[in-house]
């Protein structure tokens, strides 16, 4: 029967003056909760394998400096990837799937932007073992082995041919995307970790490769920046320029004249930031590519922000023939294409319609049309398929040289550059120690897709020891009860008028106001932000949280193993498990 009150439809609190312990009814649950860490399917789609969940759970307790150090321990380029990155890690965000993605690269910026001043480095571990390695070619690849190879306490030598260091991010990316300074602030925090940067030294011209065997072992990161040849009548005519000496120029101060044609052949990164560049000189830009636009290889929002500030697409057309006319202007004849079956990259083939030939004036024909590695400075040995040949764990042909970025098979982003350069420094490390890296290397990925932590390296392989660690939290084992719907801060742009007259940057970043609201929508997938679900929701009150030292504790005497605070967690971070 039912209680009185029930019955008179009152409810019934049942509250206790003392310690609910003395109702030890004994350990009779078959099941019983744990909490751990789990990854985050950003966390996994980040090539940097950063911790995303931890550092914007610490944005959202306000440790913004906090942030910045956890991002570092797995991204020595957070200001620039903050920028620049294809964020592959918002496309797998969880929130997606409930209403918007998370704004993570453009946290990742506000984080360094703001904290970056104030700071300090990740200190090397003191590393009597440490070795000497050399580096070849400083950008992002060669940069992020050097600076994993030197937290790990070894003595890193990096040699690059330019003047400046950073590669693409300094010599290819303009301004108005990838501010210089940042690069430059970026680059000097490797320089104080004690990381020796040689510029101007080309290994193969101003040092021969055999003097890098006094190293103990050598990363070659040399990029790929051999602009490929159109192979057409005409090509070498003066006002037909390559694009990354284009982009060369410019990063340099000198530039094309204004109010001029401009075509630009190439849908990639390299042809929308030339059209970008040219539209700032003055110029009219059209831009040629001989697929269709869902098949242009750069990234989506360089597209369209080209498209915003006046560039013209013609699509499905390839140039055949150059020439020369009597005022020095171009006459480029092109021919139509149309889409076939994929080819080796996945895309449609381009097949040209035969008797479709017409031709565009032009005063300048730049060409985009991808980059090769400079093989001339290579041992021979190494070379497959015009790249380096590397295996899973980026060793080459030579056991003491290892290689990744651009100069390899992998897809040509920053992020898979950092990734690469993290990748190798482990690998280099092992083989210093004489340990082979199979078994350290599946202990330490973050995820099923190929990146690795290098926190949990250090630590010894720390997800070897808790492989529920390693499993990606999807959107179906969220609890998302407990979150309102929002929407993604809008893109803050400098205004269209002083975009063209400048390379000021043009994306302006997150306000204060908007890095709080952007950052308070992160689920924290599989990581605990000690929001107390749990805790409220146990009915026999076993569960201690303490966010202050990062603890929880579940008193299992008297735990009965019903399972209400893993059905309450918002994040996964509860989980059931058979005794
Ligand atoms: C114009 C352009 C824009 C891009 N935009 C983006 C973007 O927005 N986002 C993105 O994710 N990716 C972008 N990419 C791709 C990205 O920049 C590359 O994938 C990345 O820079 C590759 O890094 P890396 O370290 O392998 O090579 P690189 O950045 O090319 O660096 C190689 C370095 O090695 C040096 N070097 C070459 N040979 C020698 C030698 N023999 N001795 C010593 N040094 C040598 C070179 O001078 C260079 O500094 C862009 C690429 C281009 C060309
Ligand atoms: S580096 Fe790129 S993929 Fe990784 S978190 Fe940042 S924006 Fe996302
Ligand atoms: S909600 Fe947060 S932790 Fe979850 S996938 Fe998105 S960014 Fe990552
Ligand atoms: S319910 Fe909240 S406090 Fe409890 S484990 Fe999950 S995230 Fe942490």
């Amino acid at each position: 029967m039912n209680h009185p009150l029930i019955q008179e439809n009152k409810f019934v609190i049942p509250i206790s003056y003392g310690s609910t312990e003395v109702i030890d009814t004994g350990k009779w649950g078959f099941q019983k909760p744990h909490t751990q860490f789990m990854t985050a399917p950003c966390q996994e789609s980040c090539p940097a394998g950063n911790n995303i969940p931890q550092f914007l759970y610490l944005a959202q307790k306000g440790e913004y400096g906090n942030a910045l150090l956890t991002i570092l321990k797995e991204n020595p380029f957070p200001g620039i990837c903050g920028r620049v990155c294809f964020h592959p890690c918002e496309v797998s965000c969880n929130r997606d799937k409930y209403d918007e993605s998370v704004s993570i690269s453009a946290l990742e910026r506000y984080i360094f932007d703001t904290t970056s001043d104030q700071v300090p480095n990740l200190n090397p571990v003191q590393n009597v073992n440490g070795r000497g390695v050399a580096v070849v070619g400083s950008g992002p690849a060669g940069l992020s082995c050097a600076y994993f190879l030197r937290l790990l306490g070894h003595k890193v030598t990096v040699f690059e041919a330019y003047k400046e260091a950073g590669g693409i991010m300094t010599y290819g990316i303009p301004g108005y995307r990838l501010p210089k300074a940042i690069v430059k602030k970026e680059i000097a925090r490797m320089i104080a970790l004690g990381i020796e940067i040689k510029t101007g030294a080309k290994v193969g011209r101003d040092i021969t490769f055999d003097a890098l065997n006094e190293y103990d072992a050598v990363f070659l990161s040399i990029g790929a920046g051999i602009e490929s040849p159109l192979g057409i009548e005409g090509e070498a005519f003066e006002k037909v320029m390559h694009g990354l000496d284009f982009l060369k120029r410019i990063n340099s101060g000198s530039s094309i004249p204004g109010g001029q044609d401009v075509i630009v052949v190439g849908g990639g990164n390299t042809a929308m930031d030339v059209a970008r560049s040219s539209i700032r000189n003055g110029c009219r830009v059209t831009i040629a590519y001989r697929r269709g636009r869902a098949e242009m290889p750069a990234i989506k929002d360089e597209i369209d922000d080209t498209e915003e500030e006046g560039a013209r697409f013609e699509f499905l057309i390839q140039p055949v023939r150059i020439k020369m006319l009597s005022d020095k202007r171009l006459a480029v004849e092109f021919q139509r294409m149309k889409l076939g079956e994929p080819d080796a990259s996945g895309r449609p083939r381009a097949i040209p319609v035969e008797g479709t030939d017409f031709i565009m004036e032009t005063d300048y024909l730049i060409t985009a049309t991808g980059e090769n590695v400079d093989l001339v400075s290579l041992p021979t040995d190494l070379i497959k398929n015009g790249l380096v040949y590397v295996d899973n764990f980026l060793r080459t042909k030579n056991a003491k040289m290892f290689a990744g970025g651009d100069v390899v098979d992998q897809p040509r982003t920053i992020v898979t550059a950092i990734g690469a350069g993290k990748k190798a420094a482990i690998s280099i490390d092992l083989y210093l120690k004489g340990v082979p890296p199979e078994k350290m290397f599946s202990g330490i990925r973050v995820g099923d897709k190929g990146s690795l932590s290098f926190e949990a390296y250090t630590s010894g392989g720390r997800f070897e020891m808790n492989r529920a660690a390693q499993k990606v939290v999807t959107f179906d084992k969220l609890n998302t009860l407990y979150f309102e719907h929002t929407s993604r801060v809008k893109k803050r742009k400098l205004s269209r008028e002083a975009s063209l007259k400048s390379f000021q940057e043009v994306n302006l970043g997150l306000s204060a106001e908007e890095a709080t609201t952007s950052v308070s929508r992160c689920f924290t997938c599989g990581t605990c932000n000690y929001c107390y679900n749990c805790y409220f929701f146990c009915p026999e009150g076993v569960i201690a949280l303490d966010p202050i030292k990062g603890t929880k504790y579940v008193d299992y005497e008297h735990c009965k193993g019903c399972g209400t605070c893993a059905k309450s967690c918002p994040r996964n971070v509860v989980v059931m498990k058979e005794l």
